[in-house]
């Protein structure tokens, strides 16, 4: 059995895997927000419930190679913690933990919008903008254990309508979270139109959409010159967008270095189930 667990930062889920693959279980339980003992045992809790068999897990954030902490995580209780020791210890057994945007991207690597190709890039545009990048079935954790992670990369060639730009939370100003994200969609449409709607209202507005799909050319263009992937999925709320897979590529092709871009882009075959899957799937990279 492979069990994956999502830890997310409003619910953690739980599902096992049989040995082909199929889903023999899925449980879903809030996560004590907050609270880092209660989200260990939250856990530990969920695999009880499986029973035996290997555990991968995919956190909002990412292991430090230095220190073996966790760090760039959102549920900020994480923060500094040893959570694969301490999940190690609850569990009695092996954990592999890894970065969610690393397990959304394996997973539509092993078995879906991504499956055969070489080079899968898996974006996140959520309420953060994340990535993942899976090379012949094996993610690209990189030296950093930031790889793919293009979301705080300033956006590429701003322009008037890019400026003045807006603060990230990392410290940063201009970075392509903000821009890119829900909440950055929805302070786009709220530059335009001085309202303020929730980005699956603003989705509607063909001027914020047209923005949208400009600025996400000009950033994925920049992945495309260097990694040059076969596939990039998108995942996250705005991968719901069905207009994005057919605009986008349209803009893309003036940024990337080639004459003819055969990278496709495509929506998740898995959706907000993509996640877990990965998590489980980390022990079965090739
Ligand atoms: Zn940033």
């Amino acid at each position: 059995m492979r069990i994956g667990i999502d830890l997310g930062g409003t619910k953690i889920e739980a599902l096992a895997l049989d040995r082909a693959g199929r889903e023999v279980f899925r449980r879903r339980v809030p996560t004590p927000r907050g609270d880092y003992a209660g989200t260990i045992s939250a856990v530990k809790q969920l695999v009880g419930q499986i029973g035996e068999g290997s555990v991968g897990v995919g956190i909002p954030g990412a292991e430090s190679r230095a220190t073996g902490l966790i760090k760039n995580a959102n549920s900020t209780w994480l923060i500094g913690k040893p959570l694969r020791q301490d999940l190690e210890k609850a569990l009695g057994r092996p954990v592999r933990l890894e970065n969610d945007a690393n397990c959304f991207a394996l997973s539509e690597a092993v078995d879906g919008a991504g499956k055969g190709a070489a080079v899968v890039f898996g974006v996140i545009l959520g309420t953060g903008v994340g990535g993942g990048i899976v090379v012949d079935g094996k993610i690209i954790r990189g030296a950093n254990a930031i790889g793919g992670e293009w979301g705080h990369n300033p956006l590429p060639l701003p322009d008037e309508k890019d400026f003045p730009l807006p603060g990230c939370y990392c410290g940063r100003a201009g970075c392509i979270e903000t821009y890119l994200s829900g909440p950055g969609l929805s302070r786009d449409y709220e530059q335009i139109t001085g309202q303020r709607l929730p980005p699956e209202k603003a989705v509607l507005h063909e001027e914020t959409m047209k923005r949208y799909e400009e600025r996400l050319a000009r950033s994925l263009a920049g992945v495309i010159n260097v990694l040059d992937p076969d596939v990039i999925v998108l995942g996250g709320g705005m991968s719901n967008v069905a207009r994005l897979y057919t605009q986008v590529p349209l803009l893309w092709t003036r940024q990337v270095f080639s004459d003819h871009v055969a990278t496709r882009l495509a929506p998740p075959v898995h959706g907000d189930s993509s996640g877990v899957r990965g998590a489980a799937w980390l022990w079965e990279e090739s």
